[in-house]
């Protein structure tokens, strides 16, 4: 069966997670302070933690933001539940924003439309969280400029993204979101097995951060003091066990380094895809912005189901018959029985995003798939109109 994404995992990645395996620290070990310097450097950013997935990351993200139940967080329809469930971990209110047509991602003349939408209500929008959707950057410049105009924080959900560049930069996302979010989930760019990582500019939020990933624990201030009692630890704030273990980073420093051959493969993938199917009907290929460069963690077809005789149901069913197992990402958030039956959305509500999903197929795209994998799913994807 060929999967829309998977892993690939080299002889030298599995000898360096040996190599630790082999050592005194399973976890809590000097590893991970390495794999956090190659991540800052990498990405540009002053300060770096990893924890245990990309989702413990957007619940301490939101933890020291300091959301609260008053608060409202803004984020896209069109991302996994994860963006929208760490608003409501930190208690405050999930909202949505619809989708730029041509990105797929939060579009910022909808946001700047609510803000003040609720700001007429009385009510004030706490912080927004931009999702990278597929691995196309958002609009930074427009949702920094707005994060500014109403004294809002920003995140970067970054999870689908790294490797990407806006204007040119491969270190944008810290420059322009307060906090920004990583996975290293097999299916993402380079993976640790579970595991992410948050990273900002602010020391003061990194600090908070360390702390709270491993149970809000800290030493005593004064603990250089004579007399202190030294085995003593002091917890201030609710925290929780969310740490990575040193011989996933090991896997996350081995895999870091093929991030650019990764990246370079799955747009190899995507140019084949698009000079392919461009000239379908009723086909849409995903567009990029002339300054970004997508990273391609999807691939998303969009094909007009109404135009056409098969429904997106048979499409599945047949591709699985092929042996191409599709996906679809994503079923917008706000349809989610949770959020319907919490926060009263409906159908309707974000037509832009809803309408995206009705059409949206995930293509196989990952540094593996080969050139006779790829040419069999374009076949397959040629037949779909006749
Ligand atoms: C994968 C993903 C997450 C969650 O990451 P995990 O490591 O699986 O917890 C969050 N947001 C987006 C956009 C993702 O793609």
């Amino acid at each position: 069966m060929i999967s829309y994404g998977k892993q690939s995992i080299f002889d030298e990645d599995i000898e360096e997670v040996v190599k630790v395996l082999k050592s005194d620290f399973l976890t809590q070990g000097s590893t991970i302070t390495l794999f956090e310097n190659d991540l800052k450097n990498k990405f540009g950013s002053n300060y770096c933690s990893v924890v245990s997935n990309g989702t413990a990351a957007l619940h301490l993200s939101g933890l020291v933001l300091g959301w609260r139940p008053e608060d409202i967080i803004l984020t896209s329809p069109i991302s996994f539940i994860a963006t929208a469930n760490c608003i409501i971990y930190s208690g405050a209110t999930p909202d949505f924003v619809d989708i730029d047509p041509i990105s797929y991602t939060i579009d910022p003349n909808h946001l700047e439309d609510k803000i003040k939408t609720y700001r007429s209500g009385g009510k004030s929008v706490k912080a927004v969280i931009g999702v990278d959707y597929a691995g196309h950057p958002c609009d930074w410049k427009s949702l920094r400029e707005i994060a500014n105009k109403y004294d809002l924080q920003l995140v970067n959900d970054n999870c689908h993204a790294l490797g990407a560049a806006y204007y040119g930069d491969k270190k944008y996302a810290t420059k322009y979101a307060d906090i920004v979010t990583q996975s290293f989930h097999p299916v993402k760019h380079f993976t640790t097995g579970e595991g992410g990582s948050i990273m900002t500019n602010n020391e003061e939020l990194d600090d908070k951060i360390k702390i709270l990933r491993t149970h809000g624990i800290t030493k005593p201030k004064d603990n250089k003091k004579e007399n202190i009692q030294p085995w003593i630890y002091e917890m201030h704030n609710l925290g929780f066990n969310y740490r990575i273990t040193d011989f996933q980073c090991a896997l996350g420093i081995s895999q870091l380094k093929k991030l650019d051959k990764f990246i370079a493969k799955r747009r190899e993938i995507s140019a084949i895809y698009d000079s392919s199917l461009k000239d379908i009907e009723n086909f849409i290929i995903p567009k990029v912005d002339v300054n970004s460069s997508h990273a391609f963690h999807l691939y998303p077809l969009q094909i007009l189901f109404n135009e056409i005789s098969i429904s997106k149901t048979d499409l599945f069913k047949n591709f699985k018959d092929y042996g191409i197992a599709l996906q679809v990402h994503y079923i917008p958030i706000h349809l989610q029985p949770f959020y319907v039956k919490n926060y009263g959305f409906s159908v309707g509500d974000f037509p832009i995003a809803e309408n995206f999903y009705n059409n949206a197929i995930s293509l196989p795209i990952f540094y593996d798939l080969s050139r006779e994998e790829l040419r069999y799913v374009i076949d397959k994807l040629k037949t779909i109109n006749k």
